[in-house]
């Protein structure tokens, strides 16, 4: 782990080679779709690990076969993950396969045409939301204005406690969502260079969503 630059505090980027070697199959644009949509999940559950290394336990106690022992458990509510509509969607997977008990809600968000404003059109997530600890998943961190969106949607819900887990960040998007949320941290497996004049990212990966739901 690494967290760089030091003018992005909020960033962590995971620079574990197995996530680099999966990423850069990922940006290869002769990558198919099943296995696109592998490498998402796999990318995922390798960036889950480390986005929930600091969750905290509580001690618990169980009864081995031959005695009791002491041991820990993850402590609290369910954690929440909370994919952005369509693209978030291809990392539940992977997350789920480290964090099977998580729960899953959904966020999905349009832009407004006259404000150019992200606007829920669907909002779903667990009850007690206070006390629960959320994973927003979005695969591309852009401009960041789905992402700034998401994060006041479920803190208007009453969340407080708020990661966002994407594979390939902009400086642009990653600025724009600690400017709105600076106690969100963002994890990464690559910070790209800069964003085209269309929001894609640079070199990114090109549209997540289409690449995973074979709709290019
Ligand atoms: N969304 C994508 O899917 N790709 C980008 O490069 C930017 C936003």
């Amino acid at each position: 782990m690494d967290t760089t630059p030091a003018e992005l505090p909020t960033l962590s980027i995971t620079r574990h080679p197995l996530i680099q070697h999966k990423l850069t199959l990922l940006r290869d644009r002769t990558t198919p779709t099943k296995i696109f949509k592998e490498l998402v999940e796999e990318i995922a559950m390798l960036m889950a690990y480390e986005a929930t290394s600091d969750l905290p336990l509580e001690r618990a106690n169980v009864d081995t076969p031959l005695e009791s022992a002491s041991g820990h458990r993850v402590a609290g509510k369910k954690l929440t993950l909370v994919p952005i509509l369509r693209a978030g969607l291809g990392m539940v997977e992977g997350v789920l396969r480290l964090v099977p008990s998580a729960r899953v809600g959904h966020i999905g968000l349009y832009r407004d045409h006259d404000t150019l404003e992200p606007v829920d059109y669907y909002f779903k997530v667990p009850g007690d939301v206070e006390e629960r600890h959320f994973f927003v998943l979005d695969p591309m961190l852009a401009t960041g204005g789905s992402a700034a969106a998401a994060v006041s949607s479920l803190k208007r819900a009453g969340a407080s406690r708020i990661r966002f887990l994407c594979i390939v960040a902009a400086p642009e998007g990653v600025r724009r969502l600690a400017a709105a949320h600076p106690d969100v941290r963002v994890f990464c497996a690559a910070l790209d260079r800069e964003l085209n004049a269309h929001g894609y990212i640079l070199p990114g990966l090109g549209d997540a969503g289409d690449r995973l739901f074979g709709t290019r």
